[in-house]
Parts: structure tokens; C-alpha cells; sequence
């Protein structure tokens, strides 16, 4: 059988920025896949409207708008979930269930693979997805290579770098400047900087 190989880029995207486009774009030349799942984390309603925080729709719709001139990256709505409560190896089961002839590649930066351990269950996602991994926050190649080696051991995990340069962008980052009125022009996709525009965003936080 012929697999079938497809990439997922998740993450809370408040707002998503280049720096999710790139790392999407950057494992689907490098490890020719198929296509992107850009799946934004659902969260708690009752959470929602915390100060300065995009609502749900909110950062569906700024992922929409950031991804739709990219014919192979696709939105994908799996973690959206009513009360907010999405884990990463359940939704990778469910996918693996749905298309056995797909293998996944989970894409993430080096500062979440730091935090690896304490995801919900990583044994189960080790076992279901390939992880790639981007550099972040300049950590040195030998503190990286050291944390795939101990979770490699430990999980059995299959992870593979990406190469990307470091790139020094946060959604954090992006919420600061826009409530500071300053420009993020280059750093997120026009047709989203619109939005946030149209929607107020950011302003107080
Ligand atoms: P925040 O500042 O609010 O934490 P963020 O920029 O880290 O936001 P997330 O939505 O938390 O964005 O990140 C989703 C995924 O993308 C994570 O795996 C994170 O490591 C990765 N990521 C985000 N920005 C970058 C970047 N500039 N370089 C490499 N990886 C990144
Ligand atoms: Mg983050």
C-alpha cells in the first residue's frame, strides 16, 4: 500500500502568524507531503472573551484568511470541540482510524517538544504521528538533538528535524505590537491583518 503522507500544524493561533506558515510550508517541501491540516486548539467557552483573547471564530476565521492562498494547506476544525477539551493523541487516533493509508507528520517547535513529556499521553502520539521538529528561541542545536535523542528512547518516538532559520515571531509578540499600534505588516498575512483590524483585536490586553 502506498501511503499517503500529510502534515499537521497545530496550536492556539492568537493570531497565527508567519511563523506557523512557514514551519507548514517548510514540512511539506521537506518531507513532500501531501497536504497541511492547520487545526487551531478549541477552547473552553466560558474561557473565552479573557481579556484580549480572540474568540473561537475569531482565530478560525484569521486561519482561514492566513492560509487560503496556499492551494495544499487546509483548515481543519478536529479540535474545535464544544467544551474546548481536545488532546492531541485523540485526535490523531481518530484520523488514523478514519484514513489507515495516511501516515501524519505533527509539526511544532523546539520550545513544545521541551514540553513534551507532560502532553496528555505521549506515548499514544508517538505512536501515532512522525513529530517534526523546527528550531526556536535559538536553542542550540545540542539541547535539541539532546531532547529527540531522551524522547526517541523513551517513547520510541519518531522525530525528525526541520530546517527552517530561527524565527524570532510570537502570537504573544504580535498581541503587544498591535495593542501598542504598531505595525505587523510582513510578520501576518494582509487579508488577516484586516481582519484583526475589522474585529478590534488586540487592542487591550
Ligand atoms: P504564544 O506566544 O501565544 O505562545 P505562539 O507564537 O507560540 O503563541 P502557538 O499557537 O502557541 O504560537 O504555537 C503553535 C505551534 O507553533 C507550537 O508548536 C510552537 O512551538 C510553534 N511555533 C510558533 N511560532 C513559532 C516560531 N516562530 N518558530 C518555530 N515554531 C513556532
Ligand atoms: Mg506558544
Amino acid at each position: 500500500m502506498i501511503m499517503r503522507k500529510v502534515g499537521i500544524m497545530g496550536g492556539t493561533f492568537d493570531p497565527i502568524h508567519i511563523g506557523h506558515l512557514i514551519l507548514g510550508e517548510a514540512a511539506y517541501e521537506q518531507y513532500s507531503l501531501e497536504k497541511v491540516l492547520f487545526m487551531p486548539a478549541g477552547r473552553p467557552p466560558f474561557k473565552e472573551g479573557r481579556k484580549g483573547m480572540a474568540s473561537n471564530e475569531q482565530r478560525t476565521e484569521m486561519v482561514r484568511r492566513a492560509i487560503a492562498s496556499n492551494p495544499h494547506f487546509e483548515l481543519s476544525m478536529l479540535e474545535m470541540n464544544e467544551d474546548g477539551m481536545s488532546y492531541t493523541y485523540r485526535t490523531l487516533e481518530k484520523l488514523k482510524e478514519e484514513h489507515p493509508d495516511t501516515v501524519y507528520y505533527f509539526v511544532m517547535g523546539a520550545d513544545s517538544l521541551m514540553y513534551f513529556d507532560t502532553w496528555m499521553n505521549p506515548q499514544r502520539i508517538a505512536d501515532a504521528a512522525i513529530i517534526v521538529v523546527a528550531t526556536r528561541n535559538h536553542m542550540p542545536q545540542e539541547s535539541l538533538d539532546e531532547k529527540i535523542r531522551q524522547l526517541t528512547e523513551k517513547f520510541h518516538a519518531s522525530i525528525r528535524k526541520l530546517e527552517t532559520p530561527n524565527l524570532d515571531i510570537s502570537s504573544s509578540q504580535i498581541r503587544e505590537w498591535v495593542s501598542q499600534g504598531r505595525g505587523i505588516q510582513y510578520y501576518v498575512p494582509d487579508p488577516e491583518i484586516h481582519y484583526i483590524e475589522e474585529q478590534g483585536l488586540y487592542q487591550d490586553i
